[in-house]
């Protein structure tokens, strides 16, 4: 392939802004950052004059579900799993690369058909984001999203559905730590494994080199997710009998700090409605829960758990000024959340998530100042997914 050279560009480097002003990638990766003229004195291939616009990382969305359709409102059925046709998975994974998310973590589905998108898209079949898929969750019998296939009475059950995660080529593995909202019977405030359970998952996963994703609403549930070493805490709600954020416990969130876990708290951009003045109870709590987590030091990592309803597949950029106005972030912050941090936390720190020479072409530009305005990342004027421009028809 040859080679592209963006000149004329400010580039945000997925963690400061760099010196750089060029930026030229071939064959899926960069190659060199630096001075335009410099780069261009031995440059061949396409050339292009980037004046006003700036360059960051594609986006990661470390929670979504491709095989759920945001538009249904009740929860799934059983004898649904795996009915949702490939194409409609496919579109979803178009429509989220198209709007600059190039990596997407997909946490649940039934009958491992992300899987399919995830080879297909790495075989440049189909345009989609890089996919990390977790399979069928490990869940408790008759507990949260259960219709997936995932039930496990007890540890030796869990290591059964784990096991047949491994055989499906999985990447991480998903485990319901506590209830959910969207299944009915589940109650998110309880958990659904107790500690020895979830560490012996944590285990056996790791011996296989994958990490954990925990799905915690309840404050018992994140305490034993972070216990037993899981490695992000998937909404991490401190959901309480008074609602939302109602049982945040700081000696909690120390100990998600100390055991290194990340917090994916799912805010999408529904959220908004927590900004309104109706809401300002249940945004204090909140605000005090993010603000308390920051100064302990607890990672946070962009995620939208788009596929449940109303929360669509490619909106990560436009939920992420609501999460930044809710947990208190810059809008620096915010987008380290959804490029570097988000790239550590899935273990894809050597892959994507940064521009630096080495790491995958992976890029977006934007009008406008992303620093200052995080509403830049809705309309990006160009997104590139391993070298690829994805804005091109197929
Ligand atoms: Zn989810």
């Amino acid at each position: 392939m040859t080679a592209t050279l963006l000149t004329n560009l400010r580039i945000w480097d997925g963690e400061d802004l760099s010196p750089a002003d060029a930026l030229c990638f071939r064959d899926g990766r960069i190659r060199a950052m630096g001075d335009g003229a410099e780069l261009d004195a031995h440059g061949q291939g396409r050339r292009m004059d980037c004046g006003g616009l700036t360059a960051i990382p594609g986006l990661i969305d470390a929670h979504v579900h491709l095989e759920l359709n945001p538009d249904n409102r009740k929860a799934p059925e059983r004898k649904w799993v795996g009915k949702e046709r490939l194409a409609r998975m496919a579109e979803r994974a178009e429509a989220m690369v198209r709007a600059g998310i190039t990596t997407g973590r997909d946490l649940g589905g039934g009958a491992w058909r992300e899987l399919k998108i995830r080879d297909r898209v790495n075989a440049g079949e189909l345009l989609g984001p890089r996919l990390l898929c977790a399979g069928q969750p490990i869940t408790s019998v008759g507990g949260h999203c259960h219709f997936w296939g995932g039930e496990a009475a007890d540890a030796r059950q869990a290591e059964a559905v784990l096991r047949r995660q491994l055989a499906h080529k999985v990447d991480l593995i998903k485990v319901m730590a506590t209830g959910g909202v969207m299944t009915p019977g589940s109650s998110p405030l309880q958990p659904q494994f107790d500690l020895p359970t979830l560490a012996a998952i944590v285990e056996l996963a790791d011996e296989q080199g994958l990490s954990v994703a925990a799905h915690c609403h309840g404050t018992e549930g994140i305490r034993i997710a972070a216990e037993a070493g899981v490695r992000t805490i998937e909404h991490c709600s401190w959901v309480g009998r008074e609602g939302w954020a109602s049982d945040y416990r700081p000696e909690v969130a120390a100990a998600i700090a100390e055991k290194g876990a990340w917090v994916s708290p799912t805010i999408s951009r529904g959220w908004r409605r927590f900004l309104d003045k109706r809401n300002a109870e249940t945004l204090g709590r909140l605000q005090g829960a993010f603000g308390d987590m920051l100064a302990r030091k607890v990672p946070l990592i962009a995620s939208t758990d788009a596929g449940i309803p109303g929360v669509y597949h490619h909106q990560l950029p436009v939920a992420l000024p609501v999460f930044a106005q809710i947990a208190g972030l810059t809008p620096a912050q915010a987008l380290r959340s959804a490029t570097s941090n988000a790239a550590d936390a899935l273990g894809l720190g050597k892959v994507t998530g940064r521009l630096q020479p080495g790491l995958a072409a992976d890029l977006i530009l934007v009008q406008g100042d992303p620093l200052t305005d995080l509403a830049a990342l809705a309309q990006p004027a160009a997104v590139w997914a391993r070298g690829r421009d994805v804005q091109l028809p197929a």
